[in-house]
């Protein structure tokens, strides 16, 4: 477990009273003020360089500042310490017998989550661990969804060309969704969504796998620390227990996950799994042309069928109970999402459709769409529909949000978060 002191938090009893310390007489730099509701504190942080401080008010009597500063006055209230991964963290020092105050982490102050440790398994000091929310994508989350049980896993960030991924939309419009790095590429994830079923498990699209150059790795700023097997791991599911494999499309983005490199053989990733993909994309994946060539790896789908594991489908149509596929074209010209429909519930894993929750207006389409007048016809086709009919969505490449509604206010589209 790597920590790093990331703050010191101060219980006082009045904000402006102390900062006419810190700021005034100290003169020390400050941080515009944040409300944590859940926490009932406001909030101040304080530059001093490395770890921060951080001046905590109460802003409600049954907030755990002022239940602090009634017991003990106020003074140093906890130490924060930042862990690249709250879950793991927690997951470690409960089964190290660590007593927690929180086994679950909550949401914290700027989009970060947090966790305290019990004072007595610290020797008194109340010790907060955070992640931070550019880490946040991280999480492997299970919901229950009738019959079905849908499991958000991660096969790692990545990188594209901001301008690739936002088409004919101006910098000035996508950079204040997606702010770009010194190389002009901006923060994705490979989300793929795992299915449990009576009928067997399922995983849709399996990331990109490991079999990358380094020279890909550094385009595309992949961090296989953070890839598939370990979100396996983390929701507790073997490789040898899926049984199906469904692919949206075959990018190495989406499908690179299902080969391995095993001493220089490639071989199918799920050693029980059926592939199953649709014959037309197959054909195209398979005879790429100069627009599509660097997207499609023949390493990635070619073993699986050598293999023998290939399941072909040639329409839309329920893949199994529960799963449906419908061809949605534009991005490739086969490219689909999978509706998951159970007890009157549909969830729809969008893929290339919806990449980002940057992309909820209708032309804000990726300039990578082989078709992007398809996309624009089907997406305004089904957005509505999503909206009207409460779609839970699942977005494949979004930084931060997993999963969510797509809602509509004043002409406005906005998603309301759920995982
Ligand atoms: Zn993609």
């Amino acid at each position: 477990m790597k920590l790093v002191l990331d703050h010191i938090g101060i219980a006082v009893e009045d904000i402006e009273k102390a900062l006419a310390f810190y700021r005034d007489s100290l003169g020390l730099d400050v941080e515009a003020p944040e409300e944590v509701p859940t926490e009932r504190v406001r909030a101040r942080l304080i530059d001093v360089g490395g770890p921060a401080l951080e001046l905590l008010e109460a802003t409600a009597s049954d907030s755990a500042i002022a239940t602090y500063i009634a017991k003990r006055g106020p003074g140093i209230h906890h130490i924060t310490l930042r862990v690249p991964d709250l879950h793991v963290a927690l997951f470690e020092l409960r089964q190290r017998g660590v007593r927690l105050v929180n086994s679950e982490p909550r949401p914290g102050a700027g989009g970060s989550l947090v966790a305290f440790i019990h004072p007595s398994a610290t020797h008194g000091v109340l010790v907060e661990l955070k992640q931070c929310p550019e880490d946040l994508t991280l999480d492997v989350k299970t919901l229950p969804f009738g019959n079905l049980q849908l499991t958000v896993l991660y096969d790692g960030p990545f990188r594209l060309d901001g301008g690739a991924m936002f088409g004919v939309v101006p910098r000035q419009m996508w950079e204040k969704l997606a702010p770009p790095d010194e190389r002009n590429r901006i923060q994705l994830a490979m989300r793929p969504l795992l299915v449990d079923a009576a009928w067997g498990r399922m995983i849709i699209d399996c990331g990109a796998g490991d079999k990358m150059s380094e020279k890909q790795v550094d385009i595309y700023a992949l961090d296989r620390r953070r890839a598939l097997n370990r979100a396996l791991t983390i929701a507790g599911v073997s490789e040898a227990s899926i049984d199906f494999a469904l692919a949206t499309h075959l990018h190495f983005d989406h499908f690179g996950g299902a080969t391995i490199r095993d001493n220089d053989v490639l071989r199918p990733r799920f050693s029980r799994a059926r592939y199953l993909i649709r014959e037309a994309e197959w054909e195209d994946a398979t005879h790429p042309h100069e627009r599509n060539r660097a997207s499609y790896l023949q390493e990635d789908f070619v073993p699986l069928k050598d293999a023998g594991v290939v399941d072909f489908f040639a329409d839309d149509g329920v893949i199994k109970p529960g799963v449906r596929v419908e061809r949605t074209g534009g991005h490739t010209g086969q490219h689909q999402i999978v509706y998951l429909e159970s007890g009157g519930r549909t969830a729809v894993f969008v893929a290339d459709l919806i990449p980002t929750t940057a992309h909820l207006q209708d032309p804000w389409i990726m300039g990578y769409d082989l078709f992007p007048m398809d996309t624009l016809a089907f997406k305004k086709r089904f957005i509505r529909e999503a909206i009207e009919r409460e779609y839970l969505i699942f977005f494949e490449h979004d930084p931060k949000v997993a999963a969510g509604y797509i809602r509509e206010k004043n002409g406005k589209r906005f998603v309301e978060q759920v995982l």
